[in-house]
Order: structure tokens, then sequence, then C-alpha cells
């Protein structure tokens, strides 16, 4: 079926109208209907060519919610009408070790993005900025009807990403976690991290957006243009997640993690970071990744979120406020997640 979408056409260039074609329902797959697709910066990220290159026209959009419309004949866990959600990934070979112990995202074969990848078929994946889409049934979550819908999307990339690495490092009571950048991934840190009980503190650049890192769930803010924050702090976290989308320097965040502390990059920027290593010696301090999460962590996030009333804070736009809204996040204007309608694709 031919339905429409929005697509950077090459490298740098303005998203624009365009239609694409989606597969026919397979017996394992599921027809979804789009209601919103989040923009995240991996999004700019890929279609700016930061990643290197891409396999052009692109369709942005990994941050999925929508309605079945139809399910294929061995389809179970799904069912026409039922709100959904679609992430990062939508296939990758379900049998490896790393598949089978729930992390599908480094699936041996390598998983299959949800957009600008390689699919199983040959074909290259196209993302949410469209209204339709037709995913492998196993990589479709089950989105809770108390969330409202188009604050959910974000939950798919910016939700999963920050929930799965603050659960593998034990954000909970009595653990001080500090989040640098508060942005799309930034801002669902905080709310996670403040759900499961850690003492939150957000790093941001300036001190502009203090009043709502509070109201959404930290505890502390300090801004880091202020040479004082990085002496103030010192050895005093035990998780610090950066969310940073472009180069920071490392060394210095590390230089605030206490005895045994861990400092996880989620941040993706196009250059390579680099670090002084006395900065881990001292304070036996790790310096870590992490990418998305697993198709059932990504369910557990979206009950958990569910159970503890978060979602992301989300300004919705009409697709043809795509280029100006990629423009905002690039200046880290976003508050804190732009969200595509894409009953305005026509
Ligand atoms: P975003 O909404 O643009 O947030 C990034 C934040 O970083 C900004 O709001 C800003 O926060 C801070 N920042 C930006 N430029 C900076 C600079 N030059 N120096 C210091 N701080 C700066 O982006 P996002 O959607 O949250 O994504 C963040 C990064 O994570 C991107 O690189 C993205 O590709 C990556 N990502 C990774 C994964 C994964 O699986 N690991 C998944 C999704 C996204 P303040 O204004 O508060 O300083
Ligand atoms: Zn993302």
């Amino acid at each position: 079926m031919r339905v429409n979408a929005y697509a950077a056409p090459s490298a740098g260039q303005p998203l624009a109208p365009t239609t694409i074609e989606r597969r026919e329902v397979g017996a394992n797959d599921v027809l979804i209907a789009v209601d919103y697709a989040g923009i995240c910066h991996s999004d700019i990220h890929t279609v700016n060519g930061d990643w290197g290159p891409q396999p052009f026209p692109v369709v942005p959009g990994h941050e999925i919610v929508g309605t079945v419309t139809e399910v294929g004949s061995d389809v179970a866990r799904h069912a026409v009408g039922d709100r959904v959600g679609v992430g990062c990934m939508v296939k990758s070979c379900g049998t490896c070790d790393n598949c089978r112990n729930g992390d599908e995202q480094y699936c041996r074969d390598g998983m299959v993005g949800t957009y600008a990848a390689t699919d199983r078929d040959g074909t290259t994946t196209q993302g949410g900025y469209s209204t339709h889409v037709v995913v492998d049934a196993d990589y479709v979550l089950s989105v809770p009807e108390s969330l409202d819908a188009a604050a959910a999307a974000p939950l798919l990339c910016a939700g999963i990403t920050t929930y799965s690495p603050l659960k593998h490092w034990q954000a909970g009571p009595g653990k001080r976690v500090a989040v640098v950048g508060l942005g799309g991934l930034g801002h669902m840190a905080v709310k996670i991290a403040h759900a499961m009980g850690a003492e939150v503190t957000v790093l941001s650049q300036s001190l502009k957006k203090q009043e709502d890192g509070l109201r959404l769930g930290a505890d502390h803010y300090f801004a880091t243009s202020d040479p004082d924050t990085f002496e103030a702090l010192a050895s005093s976290f035990d998780l610090i997640i950066n969310t940073v989308s472009a180069k920071i320097d490392v060394s210095a965040y590390l230089g605030l993690l206490a005895v045994n502390g861990a400092m996880v990059n989620v941040g993706a920027p196009a250059e390579p970071l680099s670090l002084n290593v006395f900065s881990l010696l001292s304070n036996r301090r790790t310096f870590a990744g992490s990418m998305i999460g697993g198709i059932a962590e990504t369910q557990e996030m979206l009950d958990f979120c569910a159970e503890h009333g978060i979602v992301s804070e989300v300004e919705v736009i009409a697709a043809d406020q795509v280029n100006e809204a990629y423009e905002r996040v690039l200046a880290s204007d976003v508050r804190y997640r732009f969200v595509i309608d894409t009953s305005t694709l026509g």
C-alpha cells in the first residue's frame, strides 16, 4: 500500500511530503495507523549525515503510537483496535543469546532499525513520520490506555533509552543520580529516576530550565557553564546519565562520580569523545554506554510509566512544522519533545 509520509531527500536537506510503499501484511505482521510520531535527536543526526551515509530518501521516526487496523493470521498478541507503539527496532534474529536474553537491541546479527536500515527482506525500513507502518508483531508494544497517546510516543525511545540504564545501574532510594542535558531523553531520565526513588540532579548548560527541572522531579539543578559546579559537586554521584547530543568534556563529568560510580553515555554525538584515564582510575569509576532497551523491557517501562503516571512533556506539531522543530531541537529549544500529529500528513 502507498501511504503519505515526510522524508529527507538527501543529507542535510529539509524534509518534504512524499509517499512510500508499505509491505503487505504478512502472517506475523501488524498494520498500524500511526497517530503520533515523536522527533528524536537521532532523527536529526541521521538525516544530517552525522552518523555517516544513509539510504536516502529517509522517513525518520522511531517513537510511534498508533492503532492496529489489521493483523496477520498468526498474530495473537495484538488485535484490531488496540493502541500500540513501535520504538527503534522492528526485527532481530530472535535466536542468538542476546535476543534470547531479551537484549534484542544487541542482536548478534544486528537489530533492524525502524528506519534507514536494511530489513531482512532486503528493503530499506521507513519510520513513523507516515500515516501507516507494517511491523512484525513481536516488535510491537502495548501502550496502556491511561497514558495520553501523543505524550506517550516519546516513551518508545526517550523513555526506554533512559529507563534501561537507570534500571541496570540500580537507580533507586539512596542513589544519587545526575542527568546531563535537559532535552528529550534528559527530561524522561529525570521523571523515571525520580519515580524509582533516586535523588536526582540536573546538569544543564544554564539555569534557564531550572523551574521545569524541579517540577519534573529533580531535587537539585546546576549550570555546567558555571565552573564552580564542578568543584561543588566533585565525587558526589553514584550514577551520571549523559544525554548530550554534542561533544562534552567527559573527564570533567567523571570527576563528579563518587567511589564505584558510573557515567553512562546515551548521547550519540558525531564526534568521538575523549577522556583522561586518571579521571577513571580515581574512585574506581566506570564509563559506559547503553543503547535503547529490549522488547520485554520496553513493555515493562511502558507499564511502569502507566503505574506512575509518567509521560513526556510534548509540543504537538503538524507535519509541515518538522523542519522548524529540527532547528529548535538543535538550538536546545525543545520543551521537551516535539511530536508530529500524523493526521496532518493528509
Ligand atoms: P535533545 O532533546 O536535543 O537533548 C539534548 C540536550 O543536550 C539538550 O537539550 C541540551 O540540554 C544538551 N546539549 C545540547 N548541545 C549541547 C552542548 N553543545 N553542550 C552541552 N549540552 C548540550 O536530544 P535527545 O533527543 O534527548 O537525544 C540526545 C542524544 O541521545 C542524541 O545524541 C541522540 O542521538 C542520542 N540517543 C541515543 C539513544 C541510545 O540508544 N543511546 C537513543 C536515543 C537518542 P541543556 O539545554 O539542558 O543543556
Ligand atoms: Zn530516538
